[in-house]
């Protein structure tokens, strides 16, 4: 990808542990590798089709002036996030903070933190058996888009389905939605945990009825196995309910672990 890079641009801000350093302030320097694509500006010799470093150096400055953070830990993650959202065309962002005077009482060059930020590829299938399902899963989305760090870009139609598994239960709603997102899975996880709550989800028994159940099929090409979240969704190449509304949405899109495309998988169990 190709990328802007501002390199030690000096702000006087207020950030640190100690209050003498939230009280007198102190130097910090900012580097940012701004990735994206610059073809067509390059192409138009178009300002307005790139982003301009003249206006990100402001931006950076006035929102390392405007928050106090404790940590350059912090500042480097949240003025990431802060630009992925601020400038529409950029996909990944790496910023590095450095902080030449650090009170430590002894003499270095400065210390610094990198963070490297993008926007993530995320497909979640969706389900409701209780109350108003559509209503359920519209809210559902409409939630998920309010997050600051969530971009919805395209849905699924929605599909009765016959329930699977022991639990005698009304029909489902099923679909499946493309998102963008800055979060990590497992912040999204959480996210994902909160909007379910939101939605009056009970965990009553395994596999019964719910308002609303969302799940993360897809992030990027990764492969995760942890106690709380496994992605792929272990479930999805064996789900109708969910291949037929991924088939709608990305025909193509390959399973990072079965090398298959999503029509491939839905009509090896059709
Ligand atoms: P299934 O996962 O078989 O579809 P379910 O959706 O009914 O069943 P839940 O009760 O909603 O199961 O979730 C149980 C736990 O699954 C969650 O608390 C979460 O930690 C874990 N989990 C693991 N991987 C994922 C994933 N990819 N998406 C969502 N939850 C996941
Ligand atoms: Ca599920
Ligand atoms: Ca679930």
């Amino acid at each position: 990808m190709d990328c802007i890079t501002i390199s030690d641009l000096e702000v006087f801000a207020y950030h640190g542990v100690l209050k003498e350093e939230n009280t007198l302030g102190q130097k910090f320097l900012i580097s940012a590798e701004l990735f994206m694509d610059i073809w067509e500006a390059a192409r138009e010799d178009d300002i307005s089709k790139s982003i301009n470093y003249a206006e990100v150096c402001k931006e950076i400055d006035g929102y390392l002036r405007a928050n106090t953070f404790k940590l350059i830990e912090t500042i480097a993650d949240r003025l990431a996030r802060h630009l992925l959202r601020r400038y529409k065309p950029l996909r990944e962002v790496n910023i590095k903070v450095k902080k030449p005077w650090a009170p430590i009482m002894m003499t270095l060059d400065t210390v610094s933190v990198s963070a490297k930020r993008s926007w993530h590829n995320v497909y979640l299938s969706l389900g409701s058996n209780l109350g108003n399902k559509e209503d359920n899963i519209n809210k559902a989305i409409q939630l998920l888009n309010d997050q600051e760090d969530c971009r919805v870009i395209c849905k699924s139609s929605l599909k009765v389905t016959k329930p699977v598994g022991p639990v005698e239960q009304d029909d489902f709603l099923n679909g499946a939605l493309y998102m963008q997102t800055i979060l990590s899975p497992m912040e999204l996880l959480r996210v994902i945990a909160s909007i379910e709550s939101q939605l009056k989800r009970e965990r009553v028994i395994h596999w019964g009825p719910r308002t609303i159940d969302l799940d993360i099929l897809l992030y990027d090409d990764e492969i995760i196995q942890s106690s709380e979240l496994t992605i792929p969704h272990i479930e999805m190449a064996n789900r109708e309910f969910v291949l037929e509304p991924m088939v709608e949405i990305a025909p193509w899109l390959r399973h990072p672990i079965f090398g298959k495309t999503m029509k491939e998988l839905l009509e090896e169990i059709c």
